[in-house]
């Protein structure tokens, strides 16, 4: 079957009514992930656990997945860690490593980990959680264009800095991260620190799998978290890269599956999907730089035909699928509602907090006000975007905007545009 063939059918399956610009929220699983996990539901349904024949096909299944996530990523199998998705890989990384190293304290030392101030709210809140057991969080901010510059994280880091979390790439604004730059200064650390406290470094590469070489080795990294729903394979699976020398504890406990560290029967045909979506990420290249191009032309023509919006984020340092524009004097939750009666799925923020009506964290920390927040707007190309699907919303959006813009009393305040 073709390549083209295979794009073909994924597309039936969107709903050739409906646009879908929403990628970064989540993807749909690809044919060819879908054919490769089927058999593993009914046929090869053992229990990896299990010694005999049908769990040791289960077994071959789920090592092959390693494998090939292995392979990606540049390291051991020994050194993935299977979980339910990114969020409790990120879990498992920051209270883990955290928790290993609380445990070898002594004499009250004080301890800290830097995140940040642009993660998703799973790397957030699991930091909330860590100040109940005593640690300290510093925020490293980002400038206005959503960059962390190394000199403010690096004046940030200590004697008691035991963790340092920056995302990749952003989920919303899709800014990227220098991450082997930082990794640098994290060894430099490392190598002159006087105590004997370790230093880790985490990323979460979720949103930057499917665009950027995520090769652990050249990152410098200690712990990286993917997931597989965001590169075209299944929901409910994600994994933890750990390095072999890094000491974490588990979160959850039980049949002491992936070597302790992640109790509970895996999730077999999640995982063979898995492995094969990131698979196919390396066969992507071409198909990644026809989304580019159109993210651009959609950009360009989405700031010349509708007056007083703007970029949110840096152009340069950016994923190539990803739009987050302000759009003044307008509640994004409005237009996404007018876009979603054309059949046009688009997003304010990220999916995961969607329901709440908070400015989002993510543009107020470009230096930005809630206003400019409230009118946010993210497009995630993927790929099965077309150009006829782009100059459909270019069709439909100014007029949907304009439109807003007559009944809201919100008055556009033209200073934000030169920030
Ligand atoms: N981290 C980032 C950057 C994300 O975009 C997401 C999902 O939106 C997650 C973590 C959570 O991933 P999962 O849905 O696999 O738990």
């Amino acid at each position: 079957m073709s390549v083209k063939h295979v794009w073909g059918v994924l597309r039936l399956k969107i709903n050739m009514n409906k646009i879908y610009l929403d990628f970064a929220a989540t993807t749909p699983v690809e044919n060819r992930v879908l054919k490769e996990m089927n058999p593993y539901f009914a046929e090869k349904f053992g229990n990896p656990n299990s010694l005999h024949s049908f769990g040791r096909e289960a077994r071959m299944g789920v090592d092959l997945a390693r494998e090939k996530i292995a392979n990606h990523l540049n390291c051991l199998t020994t050194e993935i860690v299977f979980t339910s998705g990114a969020t409790e890989a990120n879990n498992l990384a920051l209270k883990g490593a955290v928790q290993a190293t609380l445990r070898t304290l002594k004499n009250d030392q004080k301890v800290n980990i830097i995140i940040s101030n642009i993660e998703h709210h799973c790397i957030l809140d699991t930091a909330e959680f860590l100040t109940k057991q005593g640690v300290e969080v510093i925020y490293a901010p980002v400038d206005k264009e959503g960059l962390l510059k190394l000199e403010t994280l690096e004046a940030l880091i200590n004697e008691n800095t035991i963790l340092v979390s920056v995302m990749y790439a952003n989920n919303e604004i899709g800014t990227i991260q220098p991450i082997a730059e930082i990794s640098k200064i994290i060894k430099k650390v490392r190598e002159k620190r006087k105590n004997s406290l370790p230093i880790y470094f985490h990323t979460d590469a979720v949103q930057a799998v499917n665009y950027l070489d995520c090769d652990t080795e050249k990152l410098g990294v200690d712990l990286l978290s993917i997931s597989s729903h965001k590169i075209y394979g299944p929901k409910g699976v994600g994994a933890l890269y750990k390095k072999s020398n890094v000491v974490i504890l588990p979160q959850i406990h039980g049949g002491g599956q992936e070597k302790g560290l992640r109790s509970g029967t895996e999730n077999v045909a999640g995982i063979v999907g898995f492995g094969k979506a990131v698979e196919l990420v390396s066969q992507e290249s071409e198909a990644n730089k026809r989304i580019a191009e159109l993210r651009d032309y959609f950009l360009n023509n989405l700031l010349e035909k509708i007056p007083n919006i703007f970029l949110n984020g840096s152009l340069k340092e950016r994923l190539p699928n990803n739009i987050n524009i302000t759009v003044l004097g307008v509640e994004g939750e409005a237009i996404l509602l007018h876009l979603d009666e054309f059949g046009i799925a688009a997003s304010t923020g990220s999916a995961c907090t969607s329901a709440s009506l908070d400015p989002s964290h993510v543009i107020l920390s470009l230096g930005l006000p809630a206003e400019a927040a409230h009118g946010s707007l993210r497009f995630s190309l993927g790929r099965t975007t077309t150009k006829k699907e782009i100059e459909f919303v270019l069709e439909k959006l100014p007029s949907i905007i304009e439109k807003l813009r007559k009944l809201s009393p919100v008055k556009i305040n033209k200073r934000l545009l030169k920030k």
